[in-house]
């Protein structure tokens, strides 16, 4: 088993967020997530943070700094949709977008570079899109900002890669949660037909890839783009 870390995952009060802390505490780590809403599951501390507000994010490390120690592993994984077609996309649909997913990524990663670069050691993985890569329509925002965060992973591991920190991103495709059982039955049927795996994952299957990616036997593994899609994707 890997050595005990100090983990941090925005956005842990629901959804694969919740899933990941779980993750995590189930494998012995000290996990930490924020919220603006309810709290992680049981075993986290949370912190309250909104991602588009850096003084937040900056009180949040600090307590977390505070009680657990300094950040080792961080999952950037807060993240919201405004989806319509382009002629219909409003210049704020597109910015708060871009601003909770791609500029609330680089916030949360600035901020715990600091600890992981005086300890030289720290694994950032920010959590992507199946959509950033193959696009999709009705979300020129959503995977414009989702694709955003593959430039940002690789710009971080030519950055800071000698310090014996990785970045990675996870990139899911569509997985049991909130946002997918609005879909419908009839529409996920739809949807399942064009995944090769022929079903949605369980939010705790992206959860195992991104514990692993912490792990110590993910040490040299930085700059990717790990699809947990059941092969929708193909070509990352
Ligand atoms: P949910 O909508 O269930 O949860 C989103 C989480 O992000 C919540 O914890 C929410 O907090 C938090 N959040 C949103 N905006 C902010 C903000 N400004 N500051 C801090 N936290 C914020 O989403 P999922 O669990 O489905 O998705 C998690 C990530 O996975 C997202 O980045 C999403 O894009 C990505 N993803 C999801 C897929 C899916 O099929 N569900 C597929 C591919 C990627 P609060 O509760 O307070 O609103």
């Amino acid at each position: 088993m890997s050595h005990p870390r100090t983990v941090l995952i925005t956005g842990g009060n629901r959804g694969i967020g919740r899933a990941i802390a779980e993750e995590f505490v189930a494998q012995g780590h000290r996990v930490a997530v924020t919220a603006r809403s309810g709290e992680g599951p049981e075993g986290t501390l949370t912190v309250r943070a909104d991602v588009t507000d850096a003084a937040s994010i900056d009180a949040a490390f600090s307590e977390v700094e505070n009680q657990l120690g300094p950040v080792e592993v961080l999952v950037a994984n807060a993240g919201i949709t405004r989806d319509t077609l382009l002629l219909r996309m409003s210049d704020e649909d597109f910015t708060d977008v871009i601003e909770t997913n791609l500029t609330g990524s680089f916030r949360v990663v600035k901020r715990a570079s600091k600890g992981m670069l005086k300890a030289r050691f720290g694994r950032i993985i920010l959590v992507s899109s199946v959509v950033g890569l193959l696009g999709s329509a009705g979300q020129v925002n959503y995977s414009a900002s989702k694709s955003g965060l593959v430039g940002m992973a690789r710009s971080l591991t030519r950055e800071l890669g000698a310090r014996g920190i990785t970045a990675n991103v996870v990139a899911p495709g569509f997985i049991e949660t909130d946002m997918t059982a609005e879909l419908g039955e009839e529409l996920q049927d739809t949807y399942k037909k064009q995944i090769p795996a022929g079903r949605f994952a369980t939010a705790s299957e992206v959860a195992r890839v991104i514990t692993w990616l912490a792990s110590d036997d993910a040490a040299y593994v930085s700059g990717a783009v790990i699809p947990v899609d059941g092969g929708l994707g193909m070509g990352h």
